[in-house]
């Protein structure tokens, strides 16, 4: 079986023999990612090297992927490498104090104006969140704060805004030598971290075209307000990456499945291609085999659409390179079986009239900014084929039947309300449909509601009616 998803793999310690090379290759990497956060030009040219004669002697064609470190911002060091910080202690982060000269009640900032970017009440995130700080005030470069969630915290950790604002650029004096090394080395690929808008994304293809590199360019969508212009991120770019990790500290880790698979569906949209990265199978860098945790994070990823998943710490520091790539295989292909042209049932023959009609309603309301279904159902049976869509739209069940509004209520998206049809004159029904979802608060004016309904109130599987409704314009007594 082929598979159709690929793997990019960041190299690093744990992947710089020739042995290990060749059998992360024959195991199926399609991309290696050089992370240009850590090492020297001299140590990632060895891999680059390496990577071409290994991929040569196998016959195979890897991408290279040069990743750039971006404008990470750290904490200094201290003294004694780690502090305690307390619950409700206060602790500051001053462009002042000098870089090793960090203690239990401050610490220094490799990014001088961060005291410009934060005002009291904004909350740094430290570690990847591990430690919280709520900023208390602000004077000339010293940030002073409380600690909201303590803990040990050690040289060099990175900091992060809660909700982003970082003003940083995308790309630092670093980063431009390091698009200069990846034009040197032929780089297949450059990703650009910490993305705040297209301009990031021009800029460093131009700056790579000037140093003679034919590369793509990756947008490493990482930063809140990269979400707020997410369309023209995707058309600078040749491939984004969902960079859950950074990402997840500044928007809330709860935030990241819906961004992800939002991300991924633009980018496929736009004719783009994307890269679900970080943590995907984290246990493996001590453990032979991944959590089913994992295993359902990549197959979803999968199902989500990504054209790659990326494996960071798990294959460059891990204890089981090879292994990693190979379970990461094995889950694609079996997902891939799962990927069906599309969720809408577009290869099926429909066995009822009540049935077209709930597929006809999904797809409608699906296209067309319907902000609610109401079904009028005896049975529930609409409600269910129509909540085996998937979509944003409540689904009204409108039964006057308990047992049928009971069992209806477990469908997804399908909630279920008093409806006694019989009970209503037959040219007011919408009228009386649309004045319920009113009362609910469903719907407000202007709002375009689909109903369903058959022409013989009250019989089972008579479903046989779609009609398109505009709130506040329903008032035309329906006489058919
Ligand atoms: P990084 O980017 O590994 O370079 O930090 C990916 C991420 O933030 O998820
Ligand atoms: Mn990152």
């Amino acid at each position: 079986m082929t598979r159709r998803t690929k793997i990019v793999a960041t190299l690093g310690p744990a992947t710089d023999s020739p042995a290990v090379m060749d059998a992360i290759i024959a195991a199926g990497v399609d991309v290696v990612r050089l992370n240009l956060s850590h090492d020297t030009h001299e140590r990632h040219r060895e891999r680059v090297r390496l990577v071409r004669e290994r991929a040569l002697t196998t016959g195979q064609e890897l991408a290279i992927l040069i990743d750039l470190q971006g404008p990470k911002i750290r904490i200094g060091r201290f003294h004694d490498g780690a502090v305690e910080l307390a619950n409700g202690a206060a602790f500051a982060i001053d462009s002042d104090c000098l870089l090793a000269d960090g203690d239990g009640t401050q610490v220094g900032t490799t990014y001088p104006e961060l005291a410009q970017d934060v005002r009291p009440g904004d909350v740094l995130l430290l570690d990847d969140g591990a430690i919280e700080l709520l900023v208390e005030s602000v004077t000339g470069g010293r940030i002073a704060c409380t600690v909201v969630s303590g803990g040990t915290l050690s040289n060099a950790k990175g900091i992060n805004k809660k909700g982003g604002g970082l003003s940083a650029p995308a790309l630092t004096d670093k980063d431009k030598a390091d698009i200069r090394f990846a034009a040197e080395i032929g780089a297949d690929y450059l990703a650009v971290s910490f993305v705040r808008s297209a301009e990031d994304v021009n800029l460093a293809r131009e700056l790579l075209r000037a140093a003679g590199g034919r590369g793509g360019i990756v947008a490493k969508i990482e930063r809140a307000e990269a979400l707020n212009c997410v369309d023209e991120i995707i058309q600078a770019s040749d491939v984004i990456m969902v960079a859950r990790g950074d990402l997840g500290v500044e928007i809330g880790d709860a935030k990241l499945p819906a961004v992800q698979k939002r991300l991924i569906k633009r980018a496929r949209d736009l004719n783009r291609a994307a890269i679900t990265a970080t943590q995907m199978m984290q246990s493996m860098i001590d453990h032979a085999i991944p959590t089913r945790a994992e295993v359902f994070d990549v197959a979803n990823a999968v199902l989500d659409g990504t054209d790659a998943v990326m494996l960071s710490a798990e294959s460059s520091v891990g204890r089981f390179p090879v292994q990693v790539v190979e379970a990461l295989d094995r889950v694609c292909v079996e997902a891939e079986l799962h990927v069906t042209r599309s969720g809408h049932r577009l290869d099926s023959v429909f066995g009822r009239v009540d049935e077209a009609i709930a597929m006809a309603a999904m797809y409608t309301a699906n296209h067309l900014g319907v902000k609610a279904i109401a079904a009028l159902t005896e049975t529930g049976a609409t409600v269910k084929w129509m909540s085996r869509i998937s979509s944003g739209i409540p689904i009204y069940a409108m039964s006057g039947s308990t047992e049928t509004r009971r069992r209806a209520r477990i469908f997804r998206g399908v909630y279920p309300l008093s409806f006694d049809e019989a009970c209503q004159d037959v040219n007011l029904v919408n009228q009386a449909v649309i004045e319920e979802l009113k009362r609910h608060g469903t719907v407000c004016d202007g709002d375009l509601v689909i109903i369903t309904k058959g022409d013989r109130c009250g019989v089972e599987g008579q479903t046989n009616i779609m009609k398109i409704m505009r709130v506040g314009e329903h008032q035309v007594v329906e006489r058919d």
